[in-house]
Parts: C-alpha cells; sequence; structure tokens
C-alpha cells in the first residue's frame, strides 16, 4: 500500500476517511466511529485512550476561534463585551462538538504521518505468516 503524502492525509481526514487506505468513512454516525477501517482493517483507536491527543486539536481550534474572533469584535467593530459573551459561550460549546470528527481524524492522520511505519506493517498477523516455500515438498 503506498504511502500518502501529508497533503492527502490531511483531505482524507477533512473527508473523515481513513488515513491509510482513503476508502471508508471513519464514523457511522455524528459521534460513533469504526472499530477499524471496513476496507484496510486499520485499528482506529491504537491504544486505551488514543483520542485524548484530538482533544488538544479541538481545544486549540476552539480557543483560536474565541480569542481572535472577540478581539475582531470588540475592539475592530466596539462591539459590547457582554453580548460577545453570550456569542463566544456559544461558540465555545458548539465549535466543539461540530468540530469532534474532524479532530479525531486529524490526530489520525498526525499519527499517521509521523508514526508511518506503524500504519504500514501487515494488517493482521494471518497476512504476516510465512508462505510455504514453492518446490520444498518435492
Ligand atoms: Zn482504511
Amino acid at each position: 500500500m503506498p504511502r500518502p503524502s501529508a497533503s492527502t492525509l490531511i483531505a482524507r481526514a477533512l473527508h473523515l476517511r481513513c488515513p491509510r487506505c482513503g476508502e471508508a468513512k471513519m464514523f457511522t454516525g455524528l459521534f460513533r466511529m469504526h472499530e477499524t477501517c471496513p476496507h484496510c482493517r486499520l485499528r482506529f483507536e491504537r491504544e486505551p485512550g488514543y483520542f485524548l491527543g484530538s482533544i488538544y486539536i479541538n481545544y486549540g481550534l476552539t480557543a483560536l476561534l474565541t480569542a481572535v474572533g472577540y478581539t475582531t469584535l470588540r475592539f475592530g467593530y466596539d462591539i459590547e463585551a457582554r453580548a460577545l459573551l453570550y456569542v463566544f459561550l456559544g461558540v465555545c460549546v458548539a465549535v466543539p462538538i461540530v468540530f469532534f470528527r474532524y479532530a479525531r481524524a486529524l490526530w489520525l492522520a498526525l499519527d499517521c504521518r509521523f508514526e508511518n511505519d506503524a500504519f504500514f506493517q501487515t494488517a493482521s498477523p494471518a497476512r504476516a505468516e510465512p508462505q510455504p516455500k514453492r518446490g520444498s515438498d518435492e
């Protein structure tokens, strides 16, 4: 299986596709995820607590949107601080929910990019079994 480039991995994450094959969707619903890729059998949750790292991505995006949005609206457009408080309270609740799947997909894509070997080893032990040598049974 060819190793995808960084741009391919990001594109697959933004389309919520498996980072290794790009064929199958990672999620079955808004929050429900396949355990393994239906196409290439890549295990998505690589270890217990694996997706805790995706929280950093989600938090970072939420903090960035809030900081830039608040500063721009408050000081650029002189909008009242109390009104912005309610707007960005909503942003802080909505963005992590909306971005949940993308944060997980991006986390997996990042891991696939930097822990490349772990993602492209033989997927199942059955495939790794040595094949009988041809001509040795004569
Ligand atoms: Zn796959």
